[in-house]
């Protein structure tokens, strides 16, 4: 479904009507979660946050000027929605920037494949490289295959990535796209190329960051479109292929990358904080839309409607939009920035996976049989939204290595049967959003994150117990 229009209703306004009649304290904590959950199920500010950011910025890719013209925008934006303070921090990446990409089929039959550079993939020579390919199946035909085996070929997997709700399959499948230029180079393969890691069938390839091994020569690798893997294999059936790739991306070691933060300060703990976050830079080929300019649209659009509460939440509530997520920079750099922080960051969640409805959400672990997660499925259930068996382990790459320093976190689990037909391909943008299930998204977050800063639970604590 699509958007013609963006409804022009101002749910802040509503948020504030709604309010009117009790002030906060009389209402209970529900009662107020119930009444951030309708109003923004109103209020468009999201939407248009996504729209803006997706059309006057457009893609945001790591280190460039696009990612900082993303964080000015951003850090400009949050400073007129109504939090207490907005900043901004830089830390350094190596910025990867795509250059030409082009492969074909020189023989038995010329004819061109689409494929995308792998994020820090090294280039080839600018003539390319021309060679005989060796195709696998599946990924762990390649890592059975012989040391020397590839010597002087282009390694190819073909393996596919199953379509499943909750996205597991990405997890799983990474490995192929992480850690297979560098399986293929040990063996003696001089470029890689793997079938995106995508569900769709559409001739777009899905972009995605590689990580080569230390001890492995690093060879160019690119991803293939779904059917352009496919017409290798059936090719390969046939006999010998050789196959051009031609890839010219640059690095630059001094680039910077940023992270935006906006707080509400909280009204009688301020000292411990509820993080919710999501990342501003997106791969470069299409506008960022679902991965993750929806994410940071729903948590600024949750926390301004929080902000618009007086008074604020016990709990001081803070907005993260991290840089560099992509290219695997922003979790360990915030981690790193902020370590002392940590203890006091009460409970972290993370919104990555798109613009679907919300179906689920887990509590953190130990905390399922807690008034605050009680509250929270009531105010839930209305939006479609149940509570998981299991307890949230993770929420998000940008949140883990906070995590594993002792964060606590809760998750939300979005529909995400199409996110990877669209996920890190040219045809991520602002059109496939549709403004109703975004709105649930929010209206799903801000009435979580309320209940969070208002709760009065040691989610730590609760985690600690729920181990033993
Ligand atoms: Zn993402």
């Amino acid at each position: 479904m699509r958007a013609t229009h963006i409804p022009a209703a101002c749910g802040l306004a509503l948020l504030l009507i709604a309010l009117a009649p009790t002030a906060r304290g009389q209402d209970s904590d529900a009662a107020i979660a119930h009444k951030l959950r309708d109003t923004a199920l109103k209020d468009d500010w999201g939407y248009r946050f996504l729209e803006t950011l997706t059309t006057t910025v457009g893609q945001r890719l790591a280190g460039t000027e696009a990612e900082a013209r993303a964080a000015t925008w951003a850090e400009a934006t949050l400073k007129s929605a109504g939090f207490d303070e907005v900043h901004r921090e830089s830390f350094p990446i190596t910025a990867w920037v795509r250059g030409r990409e082009e492969a074909s089929v020189v023989s038995p039959s010329p004819q061109r494949l689409v494929v995308t550079a792998l994020g820090g993939s090294v280039a080839t020579t600018p003539e390319g490289i021309t060679a005989e390919i060796a195709v696998f199946h599946l990924y762990s035909d390649l890592l059975r295959a012989a040391p020397g085996s590839l010597a002087g070929k282009i390694a190819v997997v073909t393996e596919a990535m199953p379509r499943v709700m909750d996205g597991a399959s990405y997890g799983a499948a990474n490995p192929i796209r992480r850690l297979g230029p560098s399986e293929a180079a040990k063996r003696g393969a001089i470029a890689y190329l793997h079938r995106s890691l995508g569900t769709d069938n559409h001739r777009l390839a899905h972009a995605g960051a590689t990580n080569y091994e230390a001890d492995a020569p690093r060879i160019p690798a690119a991803a293939l479109s779904v059917p352009d893997a496919e017409q290798l294999d059936r090719l390969a059936a046939r006999g010998k292929v050789r196959v051009k790739l031609v890839l010219t991306p640059t690095e630059d070691a001094s680039a910077k990358s940023w992270t935006v933060s906006a707080e509400i300060k909280g009204s009688e703990r301020p000292d411990e904080i509820v993080l919710i976050g999501a990342h501003l830079d997106s791969w470069d080929l299409g506008t960022g839309a679902i991965d993750d300019g929806a994410g940071d649209a729903i948590v600024a659009g949750a926390a301004r409607l929080i902000a618009a509460l007086k008074p604020h939440p016990k709990r001081t509530l803070r907005v993260v939009l991290f840089g560099a997520e992509e290219m695997n920079y922003s979790g360990p750099a915030y981690a790193k920035m902020h370590a002392e922080e940590a203890p006091h960051i009460a409970l972290a969640a993370e919104s990555d996976f798109g613009a679907r409805n919300i179906y689920a959400f887990l509590a953190p672990p130990g905390a399922a049989e807690t008034p605050f997660i009680h509250s929270l499925a009531d105010t839930l259930t209305p939006l479609g939204i149940f509570l998981a068996r299991e307890p949230a382990q993770n929420s998000g790459d940008d949140i883990a290595p906070l995590h594993a320093a002792g964060v606590p976190v809760i998750a939300m689990r979005q529909n995400g049967l199409d996110y990877f037909d669209i996920h890190h391909t040219a045809d991520d943008t602002f059109d496939k959003v549709d403004p109703h299930e975004l709105a649930q998204n929010i209206a799903a977050w801000a009435a979580m994150t309320y209940l969070a800063a208002q709760s009065d639970l040691d989610f730590r604590k609760l985690a600690a117990n729920a181990s033993h």
